[in-house]
């Protein structure tokens, strides 16, 4: 059977429709060259960013997904990431170097993390922050979906009080695929973090942040502890008495200084492991 004739002028104006781009979106433009680099880098901060990447995935912090960043010690407005890898098999031949837009300086051909804006976005907005991670950690997620609040359990998560905030994605983007995968939600996501240590992002996972890296990690890791041990609190059942603002702010302090001890023994345990 012949196709009507106002049945191929309406395909014909659908294809040139097509061709043309969709009404109202963003026509071709040349691409933009990459920043400049900020530099170069001390290779200890380099190999320590590799290092986080793999006591991360040992801890089951991150798995095949998930991702670690310093902020550049010599340009607060570039970051340094791996490209799109599982965190276990990182290298330092694998950190890109991003400025605050998510651009990366000298990919050649190698792909970026979708959600580098979660980091781009916290840089942004938060001028103490020189670490971010971002993690789907499986004992956090209950928390980011039901209207229990996660907060600090021991003095070891005394960063979380006095609650952890979460970040609702549907409230600043409607219906998405849930992933922070442009600047908008990822500015959304610092404003919901605002001055805390840890946000969670419902249905999805959380953002940690620090003044260095190995704070950072050490913050990532006992972020899903405490969500173990807050889950195992309330099958117990009865009232939970939580660390009250004032001993997390002296236990805060501690940890502060004590931290390091934690990230030497998983600095060593991975070269240990990569001796074997
Ligand atoms: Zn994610």
């Amino acid at each position: 059977m012949r196709t009507p004739r106002f049945a191929r002028a309406l395909i014909a104006g659908c294809l040139a429709l097509l061709a043309a781009g969709a009404p109202g979106g963003a026509q071709p433009t040349a691409a933009a060259p990459p920043p400049a680099s900020a530099g170069p880098v001390d290779p200890t901060l380099l190999e320590d960013l590799v290092t986080a990447n793999h006591v991360l995935a040992r801890h089951g912090v991150l798995d095949a997904f998930g991702h670690v960043s310093v902020r550049h010690p010599s340009d607060p407005h570039h970051f340094l990431m791996s490209r799109s890898l599982a965190p276990a098999l990182v290298a330092t031949a694998d950190i890109l170097e991003y400025d605050l837009d998510g651009n990366a300086v000298d990919a050649r051909g190698r792909a970026s993390f979708l959600e580098r804006f979660i980091h781009a976005e916290i840089y942004k907005a938060r001028p103490d922050v020189n670490a971010v991670i971002h993690s789907h950690s499986p004992a956090v997620i209950p928390f980011g979906t039901t209207q229990t609040a996660m907060q600090p359990m021991f003095h070891i998560s005394a960063f979380l009080s006095p609650r952890v905030p979460v970040f609702e994605i549907r409230k600043v983007a409607g219906m998405t695929d849930m992933l922070v995968s442009n600047a908008q939600i990822g500015k959304a996501l610092a404003e919901a973090l605002g001055p805390s240590s840890v946000v969670l992002m419902r249905g999805h996972g959380m953002a940690v942040v620090g003044p260095a890296l190995p704070l950072t990690v050490f913050r990532a890791i006992y972020t899903e502890v405490n969500a173990r041990l807050q889950t195992q609190a309330i099958e117990i059942g009865g009232p939970i008495t939580f660390l009250v603002p004032e001993e997390a702010e002296k236990a805060n302090k501690v940890l502060d200084q004590v931290h390091l001890r934690a990230w030497d023994l998983w600095k060593r345990e991975e070269t240990a492991k990569a001796g074997q």
